[in-house]
C-alpha cells in the first residue's frame, strides 16, 4: 500500500491533485480551507499522477514494489502513456 504524505508548508492550495487522481475510490480531497487531504490511502493506485503535477512538489508517495511492477512492463512510452 502506499504511504502519501502531503507537506502543508510547501501545498499552494491549487487543488491539481485531487483533480488529477484516477483512483477508481477517492484517496485525496480538498477540504474547505482549500487544503488537501488523504482520506483512504488503500485506494491509491500508485500511478504518481498528483504528485508528479504538483508545481510545489509537496506530495511524497512511497510506492509498493508490486504496484509499480505492476504498471511498468519494460515499455517506457506506454508506462508514460498509463500515467498520463
Ligand atoms: S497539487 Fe500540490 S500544491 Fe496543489 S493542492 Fe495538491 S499538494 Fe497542494
Ligand atoms: S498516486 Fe495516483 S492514485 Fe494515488 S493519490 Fe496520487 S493520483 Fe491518486
Amino acid at each position: 500500500m502506499a504511504r502519501i504524505r502531503i507537506d502543508p508548508g510547501r501545498c499552494r492550495r491549487c487543488g491539481a491533485c485531487a483533480s488529477t487522481c484516477i483512483a477508481p475510490r477517492r484517496v485525496l480531497e480538498i477540504g474547505e480551507d482549500g487544503e488537501p487531504r488523504v482520506v483512504d490511502e488503500s485506494a491509491c493506485i500508485e500511478c504518481l499522477r498528483c504528485a508528479l503535477i504538483c508545481p510545489s512538489e509537496a506530495i511524497d508517495i512511497e510506492v509498493s514494489q508490486l504496484s509499480m511492477t505492476a504498471l511498468y512492463d519494460g515499455d517506457a512510452a506506454r508506462f508514460l502513456e498509463r500515467l498520463f
